[in-house]
């Protein structure tokens, strides 16, 4: 079967007149695959990604990732899920402030099971050399590196970003977008992203378009177009 499979999915917020964010949403994607998700501002692409992400419960339908159905896991199971199977990059990178990019990725690392050794991970995503700079003294480019670098420690089966390049300037954003295309190559690990960005929509193999809580139209490419 696929890797994630979400199925007639459901979720509303508020008591009372409740608000319908999620009407039926499915999407699937294949192991060792990009996906990325498209769609105008409160269509609801965050909501399926925090739930896909084990951080959200749904109110109806299923998520199945890896042949395991998130419904089914108890709440400490969805932690354990959401710690050691998920990797999560953020538009704004999340990092640390007063650790170093190393002791980013360190902190991360000592609290997994099957950990990639952190200089590694540094040296993937291109930073070897600046293991002993703080947040604060790096690019923004670089800070999403790190963040990346971060999220991929664990070595997580799935890779979920949110608007990672949405801070960043359109050069930049190809240089994130090409790191995440050489970690899906080279470490396996499945993706599924947002972006606003449509230009990066030929970078990956599946375009998931949201409309209205709904995934309305999908498109595949066998060869996507390397971002650098
Ligand atoms: P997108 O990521 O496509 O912009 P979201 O999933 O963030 O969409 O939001 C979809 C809708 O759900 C929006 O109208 C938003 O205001 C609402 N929403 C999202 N999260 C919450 C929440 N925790 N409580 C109430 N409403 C929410
Ligand atoms: P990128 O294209 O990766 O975003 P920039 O062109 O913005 O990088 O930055 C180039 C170099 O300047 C980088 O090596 C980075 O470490 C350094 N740099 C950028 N911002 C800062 C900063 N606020 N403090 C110290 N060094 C910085």
């Amino acid at each position: 079967g696929r890797f994630l499979a979400v199925a007639g999915l459901r979720k509303s917020y508020g008591t009372g007149v409740v608000t319908p964010v999620l009407r039926g949403t499915d999407l699937e994607l294949e192991r060792h695959r990009i996906g990325v998700i498209l769609g105008p501002s409160g269509s609801g692409k965050s909501t399926l990604m925090n739930i896909v992400g084990g951080i959200d419960r749904a109110d109806g339908g299923t998520v199945e990732v890896d042949g395991e159905r998130l419904s089914d896991f108890t709440d400490d199971q969805l932690l354990e899920y959401r710690r050691t199977r998920v990797g999560f990059v953020f538009q704004f990178y999340n990092l640390v402030p007063n650790l170093t990019a190393g002791e980013n990725v360190e902190v991360v690392s000592n609290i997994s099971e099957k950990p990639l050794q952190t200089d590694d991970v540094l040296a993937a995503v291109g930073l070897a050399d600046k293991k002993d700079r703080f947040p604060c003294e790096l690019s923004g480019g670089e800070q999403q590196r790190v963040a990346i670098a971060r999220a991929i420690v664990k070595s997580p089966r799935l890779l979920l970003c949110d608007e990672p390049t949405g801070a960043l300037d359109v050069e930049t954003s190809l240089g994130v977008l090409a790191l995440l295309q050489r970690v899906n190559a080279e470490f396996g690990t499945t993706i599924l992203m947002i972006t606003h960005n449509s230009a990066i929509a030929d970078m990956t193999h599946s375009v998931f378009r949201m409309r209205d809580g709904q995934v309305e139209d999908v498109t595949h490419h066998d060869q996507p177009v390397p971002a650098e």
